[in-house]
């Protein structure tokens, strides 16, 4: 396939390889193993002079044709798959890094980030600093010193906060990094970051790939280089790969990605509106919102304000809990991009584990509520957040004790 098709045209078609049996819809080869002609032909195999599938943990005909279609779609060089978005970070970081090497990332990343970061980089003498990913400032110095990584997650989960990338990207090439942009959030049709400056994309594809609720799986993108040399050594031998059956269930998903995302950031959209209107929420955060803080940097840098929607209710966690509770359409869930919309509260799920004065850093609070908007009528998800707000804009819960 060439790789002139634009994005909706790589999703359907991009890496298709039809067997013999000209299938119109992708084989699934949920195969662990592959046989050889002769014992030559094997050794030759390993040798690296023919190409041949040796074992799924290496390469299967099905995630190859995800890969190829996720690289394409990304504008990348190659793209490796792996069994959850977690193990694609950890492959990212953990390929590359070393002792000794320093590690900057904004403070504002997915739990699981943090924890690699702040407690298991530091087992192998591996430096992480973190700092307020929209403070430029603070990215300087930063990287005033030499550092061999800098990860970063734009916008981030669940505050919505942007991380200018080609400032970040540009500090970081001059202190050695190579950066690494956990793009969830944004999707590859909302924000493009190997064309803003990072070397390295990585994925959950759990989230709106898959987008209906079904597998785990990761993704990560770069440099041929790079994933040649570094990652493929890395994940051969520790085995993070994704299974094909997941593959496939993905590879049917992205059929249908660009339809969904743009449904429903039209959705969240005009639900951060609705929001911003009703008297029980405290703040609204949409990054297409001109009284988002970086509004200017979200229509820069994303086509689109993406599928989240954040938003403080006024009255602390006891009012957002009798909201969450009230709601009868949208699911109470911490999973994200599905089609169906969730609900998460995150300092009593999500971000529970960290320490108090983190979450106030983060701007975290006992009333944020994260809302993934899916797929539903708009009109049927607005009715039912105003029916669960009017459940609460009754009489004040007694507080008289506090
Ligand atoms: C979900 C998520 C991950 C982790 O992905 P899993 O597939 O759950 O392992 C990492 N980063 C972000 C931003 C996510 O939303």
């Amino acid at each position: 396939m060439s790789k002139k098709f634009r994005p909706a045209t790589q999703l359907v078609r991009g890496g298709v390889n039809r067997s013999n049996h000209g299938e119109t819809s992708e084989a699934l080869y949920l195969t662990s193993g592959f046989v050889y002609d002769s014992a030559e032909q094997a050794e030759a195999t390993f040798k690296n002079e023919i190409e041949h599938y040796q074992y799924s943990r290496f390469a299967n005909p099905t995630t190859t044709i995800l890969e190829e279609k996720l690289a394409l779609l990304e504008g990348a060089e190659l793209c490796r798959l792996m069994a959850t978005g977690m193990a694609a970070v950890h492959a990212a970081l953990l390929s590359t890094l070393k002792t000794g090497d320093r590690l900057v990332a904004s403070r504002a990343l997915f739990g699981s980030c943090h924890w690699i970061i702040s407690t298991l980089l530091p087992r192998y003498g591996i430096v992480g600093e973190f700092v307020d990913g929209a403070d430029l400032g603070q990215w300087k110095a930063a990287l005033s010193k030499p550092a061999a990584m800098v990860l970063l997650e734009t916008p981030s989960n669940p505050m919505l906060e942007l991380v200018d990338l080609p400032a970040v990207a540009k500090l970081a090439h001059a202190a050695g990094a190579l950066v690494v942009v956990d793009n969830v959030f944004a999707t590859p049709l909302l924000q493009r970051p190997l064309e803003l400056g990072a070397d390295i994309v990585v994925y959950s594809t759990t989230k709106h790939m898959d987008g209906q609720g079904r597998t785990l799986g990761g993704a990560v993108l770069g440099s041929k280089k790079w994933v040649e040399e570094t990652l493929m050594p890395f994940i051969r031998n520790t085995g993070p790969a994704m299974s094909p059956f997941n593959a496939w269930v993905v590879l049917k998903g992205l059929e249908t990605l660009k339809l969904r995302v743009d449904q429903m950031c039209r959705n969240a959209a005009a639900i951060a509106d609705f929001l911003s209107e009703r008297a029980e929420i405290a703040r609204v955060l949409y990054p297409y919102r001109p009284d988002h803080p970086q509004h200017a940097l979200a229509v820069k840098q994303m086509s689109a304000g993406g599928t989240l929607v954040t938003f403080d209710v006024k009255g602390g966690k006891e009012e957002a809990f009798r909201f969450m509770n009230a709601l009868n359409l949208v699911d109470i869930s911490n999973n994200l991009g599905d089609s169906k919309s969730l609900a998460t509260h995150p300092a009593t799920t999500t971000h529970m584990r960290l320490a108090e004065e983190e979450r106030a850093r983060l701007g975290i609070t006992a009333g944020t509520v994260r809302l993934s908007v899916g797929l539903e009528d708009v009109a049927d998800l607005i009715e039912d957040l105003a029916e669960a707000l009017d459940a609460i804009s009754g009489a004040p819960a007694v507080r008289a004790a506090e």
